[in-house]
C-alpha cells in the first residue's frame, strides 16, 4: 500500500531518478506492466532515460524537472545514490519517495554509512574517518595496514580509492585524494566476497535473493555466482544484518549490501540503495527480477517469495573490448562466440560510447549446475577476449 493506503496501478507513472543500465531495466520492468515512466538524468543518451515514456534532461536538483516529477509521477524511485537528498526531500512533500532521502542520505555517504553501521553494531572492517589533516594525525597508533583510503562521497567501481601499505604512505594518498573527506579502512585478507539482494515493502515484509558470490577485477565487478557456496549459517548472519539495516533504515525498495568473509568471520563492505550489478542474473535466472521487485515494493504491491528457476553466472562487459585491437578507435566486439550458444544470455545497455573500465553490458550463463555454468562463463569470457589486467 502506499502513504494513501491505495495501490499504485497502470497506468500510473512511475518516476526514476537516475539513468543508468540499473534504469534501464527498472522502465523495463515497469512498462511491461503497463506503468508509463518518467525518468530524471542530466544524460541526453542515457539508457533509461532513452527507454523511458519521457526524459527530463536536466540535474538532479533542477527546480522545474523535481516540480514535473512531483505533478506528473504517482511515486518515485532511484537508480543511483548521488542524487541531492535535497531534492528528494523536496519530492518526499508530494509523493512517495523510496528509498526515502534518508537512507540515501546515509549510503550516499562513506562516513555517514560506517557510523550507521557501527552504531548498530554491525561488523566492517576497522576503519577510521579522516575528514582533516587533524583526523590524521590523531589516527591510533595500532591502527591497521595495510589499508584503503577511500573518499566518502561519489566514489564507484573502485574509483576514489589509494591503497595505503603502510602508516607512512598516508600523508601520499590523501595528497592524491584532496581535502576531500575520506575513509581510511583496513585491506582484509579476503576469504571471499558476495553481496545479499532484498526488498522490503512498506509493511515491513521483506524477501531475499540468494546470496551471490562476486569477483572482482581492478576495483571492479568482474564476475558473480549466483547462488554462492557459503555456509548456511553465514548466510543466516547476512540475512539478519541485512533485515536489521533494512529496518533501522525504514527502508522501502530494493537494497543490495556487499559482504566480505575475512578469515571466515563475516562484515560488511557496504550498502547500495538500489538494485546491484551482481543481481543482473535475476533477469534471466528468477521468475521476477531485483528490478520487477523494485516496481512492486515502489507501488505498494505485496512480494512473493524469490524464486530462482535456473543457477547462473554473470560476466560483466566493460568497454575495454572495444579497444582490444590496440588502436584508439572503439570496434565492436564478435559476440558470435556467445550468441551461438542457447545458455547465454547477452544484455547490452546501448550505450553510444565505449570507454575503457565503463559497463557496456553483461552476460548470463544459465545451467542446472553451477559448476557447469562457471567453467563456460570463463571459457566464453576468454574466448571473448576478457582478459585479467588491464
Ligand atoms: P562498487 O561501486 O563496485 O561497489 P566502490 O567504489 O564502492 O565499488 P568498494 O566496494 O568499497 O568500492 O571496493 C571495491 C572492491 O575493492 C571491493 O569489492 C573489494 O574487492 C576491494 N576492497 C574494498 N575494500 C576492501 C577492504 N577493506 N579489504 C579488502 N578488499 C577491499
Ligand atoms: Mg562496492
Amino acid at each position: 500500500m502506499t502513504g494513501s493506503g491505495q495501490p499504485i496501478l497502470p497506468p500510473a507513472t512511475l518516476g526514476l531518478l537516475g539513468g543508468g543500465q540499473l534504469g534501464l531495466y527498472f522502465v523495463r520492468a515497469a512498462q511491461d506492466q503497463g506503468y508509463r515512466v518518467l525518468v530524471l538524468d542530466p544524460d541526453a543518451m542515457s539508457p533509461a532515460g532513452r527507454a523511458a515514456d519521457r526524459h527530463l534532461v536536466a540535474a538532479f536538483d533542477d527546480l522545474d524537472a523535481i516540480e514535473t516529477l512531483a505533478r506528473e509521477a504517482a511515486a518515485v524511485s532511484t537508480e543511483f545514490e548521488n542524487v541531492p537528498a535535497g531534492a528528494l526531500e523536496t519530492l518526499a512533500k508530494y509523493i512517495p519517495v523510496r528509498p526515502s532521502a534518508r537512507a540515501l542520505a546515509i549510503t550516499q555517504d562513506r562516513i555517514g554509512e560506517k557510523r550507521f553501521l557501527s552504531a548498530e553494531d554491525i561488523p566492517l572492517a576497522p576503519f577510521a574517518v579522516i575528514d582533516d589533516d587533524d583526523a590524521l594525525a590523531a589516527l591510533p597508533r595500532d591502527f591497521p595496514f595495510p589499508a584503503i583510503l577511500k573518499v566518502s562521497r561519489f566514489g564507484y567501481d573502485g574509483k576514489g580509492q589509494h591503497s595505503v601499505a603502510a602508516r607512512t604512505d598516508l600523508v601520499q594518498a590523501r595528497n592524491a585524494i584532496g581535502a576531500e573527506p575520506c575513509v581510511l579502512e583496513q585491506r582484509l585478507p579476503l576469504d571471499s566476497e558476495f553481496s545479499l539482494i532484498a526488498a522490503r515493502t512498506e509493511e515491513g515484509d521483506m524477501v531475499f535473493f540468494p546470496a551471490v558470490e562476486n569477483r572482482h577485477r581492478d576495483g571492479i565487478l568482474d564476475v558473480s555466482i549466483a547462488p554462492a557456496t557459503l555456509a548456511p549459517a553465514l548466510v543466516n548472519q547476512a540475512r539478519a544484518l541485512v533485515e536489521r539495516i533494512a529496518r533501522t533504515l525504514g527502508y522501502v525498495g530494493v537494497l543490495a549490501v556487499e559482504f566480505f568473509v575475512s578469515a571466515g568471520v563475516l562484515r560488511v563492505n557496504e550498502i547500495a540503495p538500489r538494485p546491484h550489478n551482481s543481481g543482473h542474473f535475476s533477469l534471466d535466472a528468477c521468475l521476477l527480477s531485483q528490478f520487477g521487485y523494485q516496481v512492486r515494493s515502489l507501488c505498494g504491491l505485496p512480494l512473493a517469495p524469490v524464486v530462482q528457476h535456473t543457477q547462473a553466472v554473470m560476466v560483466n562487459v566493460l568497454g575495454d573490448l572495444w579497444f582490444r585491437h590496440g588502436g584508439h578507435e572503439a570496434r565492436e566486439p564478435d559476440w558470435s562466440p556467445l550468441l551461438r550458444n542457447p545458455s547465454v544470455h547477452l544484455h547490452l545497455y546501448g550505450k553510444r560510447h565505449a570507454r575503457r573500465g565503463r559497463k557496456m553490458g553483461h552476460f548470463a550463463v544459465l545451467d542446472p549446475d553451477i559448476e557447469e555454468a562457471l567453467a563456460l562463463a570463463y571459457r566464453l569470457r576468454a574466448e571473448l577476449g576478457i582478459v585479467d589486467g588491464r
